[in-house]
């Protein structure tokens, strides 16, 4: 496990600024900041962020997108993330499925949905997790058959983010049997429509109401040949190496940034323990955007940091929790999601949305596995 050194460029350090002075002129001044990259769903922002470039930036120009390096994403992401942006419409496919269409999908899948993603308009969910298969993705029963011209699909994914807005929805699969001793063996994925006849896509409300994730059920769903991703029996490799891509990026430690924003703004004279709180988040804030940044330069390299990125989650992640818990000890109020004080409205909802942190793509304790197993091999 390495974690190379590295600061921005100047070059790096002019695109902040502009992402900066483009989100002063977006965002009104009293918008209430979105939590995370799936606090909001805005298909007018992305494309307005798509058309300045910020949209498939790491996505070749000949599928429509920019050809930019991983560390450029990452400096948008985070101003993105820190001003809360709701960005909720685009992330998923922009940081996920792009790099697998690019990866494993053909020529025609390129063509087809790229050129979508990098214009803010084509949007993906992930069908990986099923009601008795989260952590132990490789035990999926979602089956697919063969038939005339494709695959018909039967079963149920849950948890699917967004699969009420989106339009596809890359599911992992059975398409041969399970045999003795190689569970991993015989899942595919493949590129499901949403809106295609025997998707039924159900509500799963979350803990404060909110409508965020789903229960997706398919029943005898047609997918053409030609929307297999990848190669056929390869599903367990491509997901293990996509996750790696994931869980790196700002987008796993600054989910919780705005409540401390708002805190700030609306406590403008800190006390002595005030001030000691923030130095706390401040320099683990600051260690951390180090890792995560190492990982985005060492991915521009051409290299596969899947364990470190790992490490990157796991404490990112915990960190996003631990900030929404140090405010809410220091500011000693109740909770209240319909406050007047947008601090308090966003601490309220960072309460009872930032459990799931540590557990959407990937838990806890399945990267600290990951993490020993990379030490220690
Ligand atoms: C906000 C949110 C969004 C999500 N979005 C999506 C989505 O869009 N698409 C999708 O496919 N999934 C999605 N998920 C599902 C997510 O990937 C799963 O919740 C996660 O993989 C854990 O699976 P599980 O919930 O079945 O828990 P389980 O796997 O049952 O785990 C329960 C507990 O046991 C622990 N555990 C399990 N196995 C081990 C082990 N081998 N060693 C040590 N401890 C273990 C876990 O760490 C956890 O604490 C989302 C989840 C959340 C919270």
């Amino acid at each position: 496990m390495q974690f190379a050194p590295t600061v921005l460029t100047p070059a790096e350090e002019a695109l902040r600024a502009e992402v900066r002075e483009f989100l002063a002129a977006e965002l009104p001044a009293d918008h209430r900041p979105a939590l995370g990259f799936a606090g909001r769903h805005d298909p007018h922002f992305s494309r307005t962020l798509a058309e300045r470039g910020w949209v498939g930036m790491a996505i070749p120009p000949e599928y429509g997108g920019h050809g930019r390096s991983a560390v450029d994403r990452f400096i948008v992401a985070e101003e993105l993330l820190a001003a809360g942006a709701p960005i909720g419409a685009h992330f998923v496919a922009d940081r996920q499925t792009a790099p697998a269409l690019l990866h494993f999908g053909t020529e025609e899948q390129r063509r087809r949905f790229l050129p979508g993603i990098a214009a803010g308009e084509v949007y993906f969910s992930l069908g990986m997790s099923e009601p008795d298969s989260g952590s132990d993705l490789a035990s999926v029963r979602t089956r697919a058959t063969r038939t005339d011209g494709g695959w018909t699909v039967t079963g149920t994914k849950v948890w699917t983010s967004e699969a009420h807005n989106n339009h596809f929805f890359a599911v992992l699969c059975r398409t041969s049997p399970m045999e003795e001793g190689s569970k991993h063996a015989g899942l595919s994925q493949l590129i499901v429509d949403l809106h295609a006849p025997g998707v039924t896509v159900s509500p799963i409300p979350y803990l404060d109401g909110s409508h965020h994730f789903n229960e997706v059920a398919l029943e005898e769903v047609f997918v053409p040949g030609d929307m297999v991703l990848g190669e056929l029996g390869s599903g367990w490799r491509q997901v293990t190496s996509e996750l790696a891509y994931e869980r790196s990026g700002p987008d796993r430690w600054l989910s919780t940034f705005p409540v401390l924003r708002e805190w700030l703004r609306e406590r403008p004279d800190l006390t002595d323990a005030d001030a000691a709180v923030l130095g706390r988040l401040a320099a683990r804030a600051r260690a951390i955007r180090h890792l995560s940044l190492s990982v985005a330069r060492s991915l521009d390299a051409g290299e596969a940091p899947a364990v470190e990125a790992a490490l990157v989650k796991e404490v990112g992640t915990r960190f996003e929790q631990d900030l929404v818990e140090a405010l809410r000890d220091a500011a000693e109020t109740e909770l209240d999601q319909g406050s007047g004080s947008l601090f308090r409205a966003l601490l309220a909802e960072a309460v009872l949305t930032s459990p799931s942190y540590t557990l959407r793509g990937g838990t806890t304790e399945i990267l600290r596995s990951v993490a020993a197993k990379g030490l220690a091999s």
